[in-house]
């Protein structure tokens, strides 16, 4: 086979592969190099997202809610009656296990239906869009494109006062594979993945304390879903300690058991201590870029170490494209996986260009919370004038019928245009409801667009039908504070 390529992407996750089958799909003959292997020491795709990210986390977490509702007898309420209920944590493990294999597969199955060459081993980008391709055996040898796109993902930080030792202090990865329950879990970071790993282990029964550097909760999200969510949290038995630095930890080996003793700065600058089984540390994620570039390969990156690209993802050196995770902007599988997009349809002369201003972000507790567009903090800081319309779904028939009560969907638009600048969400449906206003915010909707749409009935969406309205002053199922105009 001839090793020069119209398209060589390097790296399969969800920026990778997407970008590899759109190339493929626009006739672009097309290579994609991955060197992920499986436990078996197969090589793999689907990078981060499939294997240790998105799904096997929403596996666990889909999982650990059905066994806590079960536990909790549906909350009681619903007249059913479980008897004892217990987990199998081995048999939940091997579900999630089968779900990435069958996700990965899906990829593998999708690379050969569009014809992309799949090559498991690690790419390098050397100078002149050649790439040096070494296979899981060593062997080396230079492919050729015209055009190559780096989609290398990112990988967890580290932090020195935690060092990873994959069994008691661990990454997100590692709290994936707990083979039991951890009496005491401690978390560094409650940022998305402390919450939603937390969730997964705390519906199982561990004692969970999240140690937290921030003094404000979810310093990125809108303040006033932010705060509602923190008390939900709350009751859900989640220890949020906000403000608390982390000096050090230290492994004691009881018997036959370990433990990690952790030493941090509480809030009012005094020192604690606290044990706990095991230590999650999941404090961010960095871009990867290590062995991906040889010196002269004209690549730059920013000074977050991202690779530095254009809005277009243009890098610095001609024809060498990246997206996903290793480029600026929220670390997201559908933001990468949009940049995959556009950047194949670019290199087929087609005009793409992406919308950055309408990327949803969601966190998989229970309930969720998802958001989209710009928070009131943010319009706030740009000097906007805007209006707010906030509906509970305390209100909403659907929400009551189903006990799911908890949290409230936010809508901000202009305050002269009625154009909505973002929608911000803690409950039931929360990704899926977001993702109707993302759609609405696309063909540039106004409030009173989004109230006057008729909703199914009885619906979660009814709660963002009332929101839209309560923006304008009239939401019909609550008592405005605003006259309507
Ligand atoms: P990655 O998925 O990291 O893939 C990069 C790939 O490149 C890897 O397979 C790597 O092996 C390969 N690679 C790197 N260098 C080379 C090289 N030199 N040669 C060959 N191959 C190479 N995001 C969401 O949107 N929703 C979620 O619910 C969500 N949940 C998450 C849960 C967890 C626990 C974690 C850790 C992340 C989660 N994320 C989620 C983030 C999401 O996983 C990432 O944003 C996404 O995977 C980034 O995609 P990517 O393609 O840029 O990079
Ligand atoms: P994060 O940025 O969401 O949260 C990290 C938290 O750790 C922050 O609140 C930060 O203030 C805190 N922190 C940093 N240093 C600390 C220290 N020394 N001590 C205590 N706290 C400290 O990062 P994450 O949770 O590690 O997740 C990484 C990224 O992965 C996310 O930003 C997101 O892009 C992606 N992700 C997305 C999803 C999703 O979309 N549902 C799920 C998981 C991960």
């Amino acid at each position: 086979m001839s090793n020069k390529y119209d398209v060589i992407v390097i790296g399969s996750g969800p920026a990778g592969y997407v970008a590899a089958i759109r190339a493929a799909q626009l006739g672009l003959k097309t290579a994609c190099i991955e060197k992920w292997k499986s436990k078996s020491g197969k090589g793999v795709n689907g990078g981060t997202c499939l294997n240790v990210g998105c799904i096997p986390s929403k596996a666990l977490l889909d999982s650990s809610h059905k066994y806590s509702e079960a536990k909790e007898a549906f909350g009681g309420a619903h007249g059913i009656a479980t008897g004892e209920v217990s987990i199998d944590i081995s048999s939940m493990l091997a579900r999630k296990d089968k779900i990435v294999k069958q996700m990965s597969g899906g990829i593998s199955g999708l690379f050969q239906a569009n014809k992309v060459t799949a090559l498991y081993g690690s790419g390098k980008l050397l100078a002149g869009h050649k790439v040096q391709f070494t296979d899981s055996e060593g062997k080396e040898e230079i492919l050729e494109a015209d055009n190559v796109i780096l989609a290398s993902g990112s990988v967890p930080v580290n932090i020195p006062v935690a060092p990873i030792d994959k069994d008691v202090i661990v990454d997100s990865t590692g709290a994936l594979e707990f083979p039991e329950v951890p009496k005491r879990l401690g978390i560094i970071g409650a940022g998305v993945i402390g919450l939603e790993l937390g969730s997964v282990w705390g519906r199982l029964g561990s004692e969970v304390v999240l140690l937290e550097a921030m003094d404000t909760f979810l310093s990125i999200m809108d303040q006033q879903i932010a705060k509602e969510a923190l008390k939900i949290y709350k009751k859900q038995d989640l220890d949020i300690r906000l403000g608390c630095r982390v000096t050090g930890s230290e492994v004691i080996i009881k018997g036959d058991a370990k433990e990690v003793e952790v030493t941090y700065t509480d809030k009012d600058g005094k020192e604690a201590k606290q044990t706990f089984d095991k230590l999650v540390v999941c404090v961010g994620r960095r871009p990867f870029t290590d062995e991906l570039l040889a010196e002269d390969s004209g690549v730059k990156l920013d000074e977050r170490g991202s690779i530095y690209v254009n809005d277009l993802c243009s890098t610095s050196a001609p024809g060498v494209w990246a997206v996903g995770d290793v480029v600026r902007g929220p670390m997201l599988a559908h933001k990468g996986s949009e940049e995959g997009v556009m950047v194949a349809e670019r290199i087929a002369g087609e005009k793409t260009v992406m919308n950055y201003d309408i990327v949803p972000n969601v966190i998989y507790t229970h309930p969720e919370i998802a958001a989209v567009g710009r928070t009131e903090e943010q319009i706030k800081a740009d000097g906007e004038p805007y209006k707010v319309g906030v509906f509970p779904f305390l209100a909403i028939g659907r929400a009551v019928a189903a006990d799911e009560t908890d949290g409230m969907v936010k809508i901000i638009a202009h305050a002269e245009t009625d154009r909505v600048l973002g929608c911000h969400i803690v409950g039931p449906s929360a990704p899926d409801l977001v993702q109707q206003i993302a759609i609405a915010m696309e063909f540039g909707a106004s409030a009173e667009d989004i109230g006057m749409t008729v909703f199914g009935h009885p619906t979660y969406s009814e709660a963002v039908k009332e929101a839209a309205l309560a923006v304008g002053g009239h939401a019909i199922h609550m008592p405005n504070k605003k006259k309507r105009k």
